[in-house]
């Protein structure tokens, strides 16, 4: 397999990434960054982000993150399309393999892999995906202009989702399993004073239907109680805003994770139990999960891998 070494190895292209990138790019460490599956990351999948500093007007998600790809790129990091398939971190230099075919030596590695929308595990999501499923209202609500959709979940983007969904279906469900949602209370208001959203609370979903496509869902409201009640809705497109997963299975083995997969770092840094291994964003952080806090950690990562290299000698 070729090789190839580099001395700072970014894996993956949301704020996290792309911040490190800018702060080892200006401290020369030549960093070569993958974009990953979803080049962007998640921001790329959202609409208007209002919370990013800078921007008092807000911008689209696509849009910030072009600015900082443009950005990293400006001071020299090498932005290249491709996935992190397989690591060996036993030993310096960290071996990252890409889209298993070529092997890069790293003397250091900034993990910013972040994280992947989770789905309820039902066959019926597997027998729709791109025929009426989908993790992604951004990406896919246009096709529900005039039509009928549900969202599932009781968090932020949940409510985020169901929001710009209510812009251009003529109605939407929010799925909740629980008797209240989890998102903050400025999303919450905004939800249910929407004349266009319906919040089901404590329900779930059981199945889809249709023919060619979702056609409605099974529905059963308070489950397991006395009370219980199973009906059918009539809907066109069933999105997820569930959470999420990390991205950190192939560096498992090396680094220290949390039951959900979250890596676990040192303390208030991103440094990885593996020396000149760093981790930051999502993939790191099951609990504030912002672009802001994500590019924060990508410049603690960076300088971390400043400093290592430094007192390395290399
Ligand atoms: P959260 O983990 O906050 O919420 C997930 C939601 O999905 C919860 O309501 C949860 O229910 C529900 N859920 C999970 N599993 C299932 C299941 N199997 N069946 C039915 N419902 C299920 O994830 P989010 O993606 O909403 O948010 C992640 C983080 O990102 C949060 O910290 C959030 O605040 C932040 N965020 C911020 C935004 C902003 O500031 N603009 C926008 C979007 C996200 P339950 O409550 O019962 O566990």
């Amino acid at each position: 397999m070729k090789t190839e070494k580099v001395r700072c190895l970014i894996i993956g292209s949301g704020p996290a990434g792309y911040t490190a990138a800018i702060y080892a790019g200006r401290a020369n460490l030549s960093p070569v960054l993958y974009e990953g599956l979803q080049p962007g990351g998640q921001l790329t999948t959202t609409t208007e982000v209002e919370n990013f500093p800078g921007y008092p007007e807000g911008i689209t998600g696509p849009e910030l993150m072009e600015d900082l790809r443009k950005q990293a790129e400006r001071f020299g990091t090498e932005v290249r399309f491709g996935i992190a398939t397989a690591a060996d971190l036993s030993a310096s230099p960290y071996k990252i393999t890409i889209d298993e075919e070529k092997v890069i030596e790293a003397q250091t590695v900034i993990i910013s892999t972040g994280a992947t929308a989770k789905y309820l595990g039902l066959d019926d999501e597997k027998k729709y995906a791109g025929m009426g499923v989908s993790a992604c209202a951004t990406c896919d609500g246009f096709f529900y202009r005039k039509k009928v959709v549900a969202v599932v979940g009781g968090g932020d983007t949940a409510c985020e989702e169901a929001i710009y969904l209510a812009g251009l279906a003529s109605k939407v469900f929010l799925i909740v399993r629980k008797s209240f949602l989890r998102a903050s209370k400025i999303m919450q208001d905004r939800v249910i004073n929407h004349e266009k959203i319906e919040v089901l609370f404590e329900h779930n979903t059981l199945g889809l239907f249709g023919d060619n496509g979702v056609e409605g869902a099974h529905m059963v409201k308070r489950m397991g109680e006395a009370d219980e009640e199973r009906y059918d809705i009539a809907i066109d497109g069933f999105f997820l805003a569930i959470g999420h997963k990390p991205n950190s299975e192939i560096f498992k083995p090396y680094v220290e994770t949390d039951e959900v997969g979250y890596i676990i770092t040192e303390g208030n840094s991103p440094r990885t139990k593996v020396p000149g291994v760093f981790a930051a964003g999502d993939v790191a952080d099951s609990h504030y999960r912002q672009a802001i806090t994500a590019a924060g950690s990508g410049c603690k990562a960076a300088m971390e891998a400043e400093r290592y290299l430094s007192e390395k000698g290399l």
